[in-house]
């Protein structure tokens, strides 16, 4: 609801991604394992863990921008339409860094539960073409295009989640200036 792009939504992602997780529970310590990795590459974090950093997240901004912000809701997925509830009045810039964080939560969630097609329908920040191609161990978006690395000295450009979901954010916030 209210994500401008039909029904797949951050939070349908996430309750994949919770039921997924409840269905195979992540078996010992092991999961947690932090050896070698880097900040970018959360890959070795439990299930359980990312999920709960994922809901911090919404939640500290939420509450930053709103400190009145009701009690959370009783399930995880529904921490997104809380969101949208309790920043529904704040200023234009705070709303846009809420949306920004939701749509690249979509995308993590979809890439961690392995659908890392979610990124092929978004257009490249540098060339304006679609086709993006998911690289684990990069933990990054490439785009293939090879006139739009042909402006980048050859090189393929590569996008982190977090610059396209504040790229579409960008782009939502300026359709709906201009609808109003
Ligand atoms: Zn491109």
């Amino acid at each position: 609801m209210g994500t401008g792009d039909g029904t797949d939504t951050a939070a349908d992602r996430l309750h994949e991604l919770a039921t997924y997780f409840l269905e195979h529970p992540v078996p010992g310590p092991s999961a947690r394992t932090t050896h070698s990795t880097t900040p970018s590459a959360p890959m070795n974090l439990g299930m359980l863990d990312y999920i709960q950093a994922s809901v911090t997240e919404v939640v500290q901004h939420t509450r930053t921008v709103n400190p009145d912000a009701g009690p959370l809701p009783e399930h995880v997925a529904d921490v997104y339409d809380w969101c949208r509830q309790y920043t529904a009045h704040a200023p234009a810039i705070d709303q846009q860094r809420a949306r920004a964080i939701e749509i690249r939560h979509r995308l993590e969630h979809a890439v961690r539960a392995g659908d890392a097609r979610i990124v092929r329908p978004i257009h490249c920040p540098a060339c304006r073409r679609v086709g993006l191609k998911w690289q684990p161990g990069l933990w990054r978006a490439v785009c293939l295009n090879v006139h739009c690395a042909r402006t980048n000295g050859g090189v393929h450009h590569q996008w982190k989640l977090a610059r396209l979901a504040y790229e579409q954010a960008a782009v939502e916030r300026i359709r709906q200036d201009c609808a109003t």
